[in-house]
């Protein structure tokens, strides 16, 4: 579902990515772990069309993102095309970045109707199922304002998955949550992970990557230092790095 052969990715002279392999498998559960500013951020921004990566190769489902190969030659993909494929990938982020206008079930029902032209009835119907599958069939109709990080952070959850995408990427989902809160977020995850999507997720949850996680991978300074079952790896870290930021994290 997604494959990455030596990308790198610099902002003017600092390069943050300097040479990701790496290959997730469709229904997978992909964790990626690091310390803060190893690129995990930017690496989903790639993926997720918000990034151009300088050189190396990233595909999404088979296809290059952000470029179009004829012959040995690149060519930047249009707007519109990068619109397009941005459809098709889910983000959800630490911060829930919801419309604080809108009620929760206005927000799921948004995208939808503007990117995908679905109509109103249809759209309210789907949102109030993908509501009660995140747990909030009795919060539809609160504002952001009232709900909780952890019940907005399932609203955000929901609202990407009412674009049917084909990949989500989750990063630190529940890093801005209160520690009470942050199990009914990853109860969701898990949940989601069971229905075989495809998942990209940047996490500290530990517990989470080894009970749901499929592969892991940590990353340091713009590289990937480790790769392997959760289990493995974060029981039986083989290099000193891994080890060194697993003794402060766990
Ligand atoms: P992580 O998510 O692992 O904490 P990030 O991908 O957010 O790391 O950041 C990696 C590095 O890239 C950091 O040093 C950060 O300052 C830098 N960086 C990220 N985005 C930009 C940007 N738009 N411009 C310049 N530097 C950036
Ligand atoms: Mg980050």
């Amino acid at each position: 579902m997604v494959k990455a052969e030596g990308v790198h990715k610099s902002f003017g002279p600092v390069e943050v990515l300097k040479g990701i392999d790496l290959e997730v498998k469709p229904s997978e559960v992909f964790c990626l772990i690091g310390p803060s500013g190893s690129g995990k951020s930017t690496f989903l921004r790639c993926i997720n069309h918000l990034e151009k990566v300088n050189a190396g190769r990233l595909y999404v489902d088979g296809e290059l993102v952000g470029y179009r190969q004829k012959g040995d030659k690149l060519y930047e993909l249009k707007d519109s095309e990068v619109a397009l494929k941005r459809r098709d990938i889910g983000m959800v982020f630490q911060r829930f970045n919801l419309f604080p206008h809108m009620t929760a079930t206005e927000n799921v029902m948004e995208a939808p109707i503007q990117v995908k032209g679905v109509s109103k009835a249809q759209a309210r119907e789907r949102a109030a199922q993908l509501l009660e599958r995140v747990g909030l069939a009795d919060k539809a109709g609160n504002y952001p304002s009232q709900l909780s990080g952890g019940q907005q952070q399932r609203v955000a959850i929901a609202r990407a998955l009412a674009m049917d995408p084909k990949l989500m990427l989750f990063d630190e989902p529940t890093s801005a949550l209160d520690p009470e809160l942050v199990g009914d977020v990853l109860d969701v995850m898990r949940d989601l992970a069971e229905s075989g999507m495809t998942m990209i997720v940047v996490t500290h949850e530990m517990g989470f990557a080894r009970e749901v996680g499929d592969s892991l991978v940590f990353m340091d300074e713009g590289v990937v230092v480790e790769s392997g079952n959760p289990r493995d790896v974060l029981t039986n870290p083989q290099q000193e790095r891994t080890q060194s930021f697993l003794s402060k994290v766990l």
